[in-house]
């Protein structure tokens, strides 16, 4: 389906256009009045969509602005399939991932990361445990596939009273070096990682003066984990 919109350089489709296309296949429907496409300079995510009054509002970060139009089309896929809650075509959602996850595509966001002003976080990978494929795992079975992916890392301390925490101001999920050694099963790490993600998903509730960050919600979603007993029991013993 041919959608006429003005922009775009001659020879590659355009951002709006692109938008307008998988709108019309994702939504089985017209295209929108006109799309509304900016560039901004977000590193948590990679695009927002909305519709407002007939117009497709389309955010997308300068971090993929610049990827080729596979890439960008592959976004349009992930982010319209989401809003129309459908899921998305799995070649896309796969073409997306094969970019984010090449190598000189990662050391660049890592690099405009810490150059807007990211703490220092070890890294995901431990002595013993690699919490990058383990995010990925744990997405891919509980989550929405386009779930941002924040920093990942290890406390300097081995803590025992906090096993885990998620740090907004800085985007990171950091879990304490004392579950990175081989007798802690992986179960029990999956768990607070699990538990920590969930955080990524459900926003702190504010009631009053009152913060509340494990909600009704939260706490329903938690109980989707496999196996949460045992976790739990896993984690009493260390
Ligand atoms: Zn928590």
């Amino acid at each position: 389906m041919q959608v006429e919109l003005p922009g775009g350089a001659p020879g590659e489709e355009s951002n709006e256009r692109i938008f307008a296309r998988v709108y019309c296949e994702v939504a089985r429907a017209a295209p929108p009045q006109s799309v509304d496409f900016r560039v901004k300079p977000y590193v948590n995510t990679m695009g927002k969509l909305q519709l407002r009054d007939g117009v497709l509002v389309v955010r997308i970060s300068d971090l993929i602005a610049g990827a080729p139009s596979t890439v960008r089309e592959a976004l349009a896929w992930i982010l319209l399939s989401k809003m129309f809650r459908r899921r998305p075509p799995a070649h896309w959602v796969l073409h997306y991932r094969q970019f984010m996850n090449r190598r000189d595509v990662r050391r660049t966001h890592q690099t405009v990361r810490q150059a807007r002003g990211r703490k220092y976080v070890s890294g995901p990978r431990g002595d013993y445990y690699d919490l990058d494929p383990l995010f990925d795992e744990l997405r891919d079975r509980y989550f929405e596939p386009l779930l941002p992916k924040p920093q990942l890392g290890w406390s300097r301390r081995p803590s025992r009273t906090l096993l885990g925490h998620f740090d907004h101001a800085h985007n990171a999920i950091i879990l304490s070096r004392l579950l990175d050694r081989p007798e802690v099963p992986r179960l029990a790490v999956e768990y607070i990682l699990f538990h920590e993600m969930l955080h990524l998903k459900h926003p702190v509730e504010h009631h009053g003066s009152r913060r509340r960050v494990h909600t009704r919600a939260f706490r329903e979603d938690e109980k989707r984990f496999a196996a949460l007993a045992q976790a739990k029991e896993m984690l009493k013993r260390l």
